[in-house]
């Protein structure tokens, strides 16, 4: 296979995950891979930022599915082992609730069991019995939903047995969590898992509750060293297997001729001529604004349109000399009215007057991310995508202010004081930051249960070995969907024998 390739080009727009993935993928299999990224460093939205000795992740904090990069660093030949190492974390996420429950949620059975007896003794059984439904769930979806690449017609027999109704398609997560769950306290828990792909739990088909099973039953991780590892190891997989990378390079432009990928255009009017192209850039900017007038049809160009983008989310990076004892490695301070959260988040489209807090202090689990006795606040709160009408640069000194002084109220007594190192990151950042489509930090949504069909392939229909990765193509976002989309334009690459 790799003499099969060796000379034929390949060009990977975006160093954001899908597109480190599918770099190092391509040149495994003798492809010559050139990459161009468009800002100074590689890794997109999972970036990191090291300030006065503090260490902060400014994008994913939690590691789930580790089998989908073990399997990336295997099909390439590398062992993971040698790049990077994961590991799990107990409690792996404490949750804040308003009326001063707080529950330790442990991968532990026995003693997750002991910390819901303390506040919802008739759940323990609620729980585990949704747990159970979860993993079947996922192993009824995932062979046909998330492993498959769901583009030729036997892709989709997969789903010929498929029953539909089995697959929870037709409740929301919401419907089903509280028909399953009688604690409000666990019906909140339970919800929040939708929002690990930016969608609702008020919209989102009830299938997404595969969610708690990949994080509760397999496991969620985090990475030694911290999250950049990842984008860190596969760069320096990518340059033994002798991938290119070129940073500061916009790329202005995919050049098509008679349906056929030619090349790419840079902003600074290069062309570079290449026999594929795998847009990482995200799907709909890549669809309306990268290629050619006329390279695509109008209906294809406005199906891409009506595509809801993920939530965003609104990030505040704060090291701070202290610490507070309450605070685990994640920690979740949920709000009193979660669907009104929602409602504000997807439908009102503003920040939400009272948020569910997510704070990561890895400072807890790795003592070098943040001077002695201090403390690297990662805080998000979910947010609308950019619409008109907002000022962001107003909005965020407003809204970063109310969430100190919400954090203050809610337990992290003189936070304000020990901030020495402040950062922000709202939506119209990620938008411009890394061509998101409206600032989405997951993709697309999955607010309609036919989401998953409606998502862009990882081959493009229509045009000649033009691939599409990253978390706005199937089968979304989030490190091991991301990681399947480079999979998956590999799968299509080989079937279309380029
Ligand atoms: C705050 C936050 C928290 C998250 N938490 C988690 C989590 O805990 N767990 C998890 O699994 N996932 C999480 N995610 C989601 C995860 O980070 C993303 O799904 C994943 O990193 C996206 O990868 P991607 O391949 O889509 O590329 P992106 O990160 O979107 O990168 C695309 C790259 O393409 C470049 N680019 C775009 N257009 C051009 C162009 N025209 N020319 C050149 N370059 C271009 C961009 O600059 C960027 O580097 C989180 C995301 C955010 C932002």
């Amino acid at each position: 296979m790799e003499i099969e390739n060796k000379g034929k080009h390949i060009i990977v727009i975006g160093a954001g995950l899908g597109g480190l993935a599918a770099a190092c993928l391509f040149a495994s299999q003798g492809y010559n891979v050139s990459v161009y990224e468009k800002n100074s460093t590689p890794g997109g939205k999972m970036q990191q930022l090291i300030k006065k000795g503090y260490r902060f992740d400014t994008g994913p904090s939690l590691f789930t599915m580790p089998f989908q990069l073990q399997k990336l660093f295997d099909l390439c030949g590398e062992k993971m082992e040698s790049y990077l190492h994961y590991t799990d974390l107990e409690p792996l996420t404490r949750y804040f609730f308003q009326d001063d429950i707080i529950f330790d949620n442990y991968l532990d059975k026995q003693v997750n069991e002991r910390e819901i007896d303390k506040f919802a003794p008739k759940s323990v059984d609620e729980y585990n019995n949704f747990l159970k439904r979860a993993e079947k769930l996922y192993n009824k979806t995932s062979q046909a939903f998330l492993f498959n690449p769901l583009y030729s017609l036997k892709d989709f027999r997969k789903l010929k047995y498929f029953d539909f109704l089995g697959i929870d398609a037709f409740s929301t997560v919401s419907q089903k969590v509280d028909k399953k769950i009688s604690s409000p306290h666990l019906r909140q828990f339970f919800k929040r898992f939708t929002t690990y792909n930016g969608s609702s739990p008020y919209k989102a088909p009830a299938t997404l509750n595969v969610i708690p099973h990949v994080e509760l039953n397999q496991g969620g991780f985090y990475i030694r060293g911290g999250m950049y590892r990842i984008v860190e190891s596969l760069l320096n997989l990518g340059i033994k297997l002798g991938v290119e990378f070129h940073y500061n390079q916009i790329v202005h432009q995919i050049t098509v001729k008679r349906e056929k990928v030619r090349g790419i255009v840079l902003k600074n009017g290069t062309h570079v001529k290449s026999d594929a192209v795998i847009a990482n850039s995200d799907a709909t900017d890549t669809i309306l604004n990268l290629l050619a007038e006329g390279a695509i049809s109008n209906s294809r160009k406005a199906k891409q349109q009506k595509i809801e983008p993920s939530c965003s989310g609104f990030v505040i990076l704060m090291g701070c000399k202290k610490r507070w004892s309450q605070l685990r490695h994640h920690n979740v301070f949920f709000s009193k009215d979660y669907e009104k959260e929602f409602k504000e988040i997807f439908d009102e489209k503003h920040l939400p007057q009272d948020p569910t807090i997510y704070v990561a202090n890895t400072s807890w689990s790795d003592p070098n991310d943040a001077p002695v006795n201090s403390s690297n606040l990662f805080v998000l709160v979910n947010a609308p995508y950019v619409y008109e009408n907002q000022d962001w640069e107003e909005l965020s000194e407003r809204y970063s202010g109310f969430l100190i002084e919400e954090l203050e109220r809610r337990g992290l007594e003189g936070l304000e004081k020990a901030i020495e190192v402040f950062e922000i990151i709202n939506p119209k950042d990620f938008l411009e930051l890394y061509r998101s489509n409206r600032g989405s930090i997951y993709g697309t949504s999955s607010n309609d249960k036919f989401s998953a069909f409606m998502r862009p392939k990882n081959k493009l229909r229509g045009i000649q070995n033009l691939f599409l990765v990253g978390g706005s193509t199937h089968p979304g976002g989030g490190i091991p969907l991301v990681l399947q989309s480079a999979f998956n334009a590999l799968e299509l690459m080989k079937r279309s024998k380029t």
